[in-house]
């Protein structure tokens, strides 16, 4: 099973009922942890609704149960809505948090930020005649590949001379690596991890192509009987290098706004920039959380409970803010990054680098 994350959440940002009706459900449920919290949810929510979308609700609901009741998984993330026909689930790998949202358009902020932060990678585990290509997405294991050379045993008869049994080692091993190589080229992430024992993998690693170096992130030494650790401490890597982007994002950030250049800094330019489809970077604070009003009739957005539209006056619907710039960063395909560094709170909670002004 290969999760394509990016491709399911660029899908979804791009849905919405385009009467502004909350025909959209949304589900994030954690099966461990507190089982009670859906029917408690379906139960208010359906009380909240009127006429058409409290049908809608219903019948939404009903089949998001059945399909949690019939899913192997523990934590799923499912969006659905019967009058649009449309349903779409996702298995994830990690603990979630419990939540069911009604809205216009699909609630994709929790997968946007799961995506953020677990990044997939390629494990390549080598020595000279054994090799593991593990594919790792969103922390753990989703594929992996064996390949192996019986070089070794090939040449080991005798009969031949020192210097021509190394002569043959050393061609089987580059075949050997050629071959993982190529193996690699087909599946490899926009991140490689290489590791093992010995030199191997330094040799390995320079004998790949420029595109491939490029995304080598680390190269680990580990006894090739370590897998367990070596998984952890991947991820771990990763993780950290994950941390270290989204320091720099803010760094990038106040650079770029101290002299003026492409990045806009909170709420109203950052939507503004997100909405003309200026953004290459949106960069959103961790938990922050801000109420909105969506006009129904023009789809502008302002923060703040508004009754009537500024611009037309037409009648608003209540929405989360930074869901919606993240929404339509989503659908220009603006990568997001999710900071707890405490000066994007100073910067208005959320920011921007731009790809033009
Ligand atoms: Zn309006």
């Amino acid at each position: 099973m290969t999760t394509d994350l990016s491709k399911l959440i660029r899908e979804l940002s791009e849905i919405y009922d385009i009467e502004s009706k909350d025909t959209y459900v949304s589900v994030y449920v954690n099966k461990i942890a507190d089982p009670k919290y859906l029917g408690r949810r379906e139960h208010t929510c359906k009380s909240l609704l009127k006429g058409d979308e409290q049908k809608n609700f219903e019948e939404t609901i009903e089949e998001i149960k059945d399909y949690i009741k019939k899913s192997p998984g523990n934590n799923l993330a499912i969006f659905a809505s019967k009058k649009h026909n449309f349903f779409k689930s996702v298995i994830l790998p990690m603990e979630i948090h419990n939540s069911l949202i009604v809205d216009s358009s699909p609630y994709i902020r929790p997968l946007a930020r799961i995506q953020d932060e677990y990044e997939s990678f390629t494990l390549v585990l080598i020595n000279t005649n054994y090799s593991k290509i593990f594919s790792v997405s969103l922390g753990s294991v989703d594929q992996e590949k064996n390949l192996s050379s019986n070089i070794m045993s090939r040449h080991k008869k005798g009969g031949q001379s020192q210097a021509r049994f190394q002569r043959l080692r050393k061609g089987a091993i580059h075949a050997f690596f050629t071959e993982v190589k190529e193996a690699l080229e087909k599946i490899a992430d926009k991140q490689i991890i290489i590791a093992g024992p010995g030199t191997a993998k330094i040799q390995f690693k320079d004998m790949l192509p420029k595109h491939l170096q490029e995304k080598i992130v680390d190269l680990i030494d580990i006894d090739i009987d370590d897998e367990k650790e070596l998984l952890k401490e991947s991820i771990r890597l990763i993780t950290e290098k994950e941390e270290q982007k989204s320091r720099d994002a803010v760094q990038h950030l106040k650079e770029e706004i101290l002299k003026d250049g492409l990045a806009v800094y909170g709420l109203d330019e950052t939507l503004k920039a997100a909405q003309n489809g200026q953004v290459e970077l949106l960069i959103v604070e961790k938990d922050y959380k801000l109420k909105g009003c969506l006009c129904e009739n023009c789809q502008i957005l302002k923060a703040g409970p508004i009754k009537d539209c500024p611009i037309c006056g037409g009648t608003t619907t209540e929405a989360d803010v930074i869901e919606e710039i993240i929404e339509f960063a989503e659908r220009t395909d603006a990568e997001i990054e999710f900071t707890s560094d405490e000066e994007i709170a100073n910067l208005g909670h959320v920011g921007a680098l731009l790809r033009f002004k």
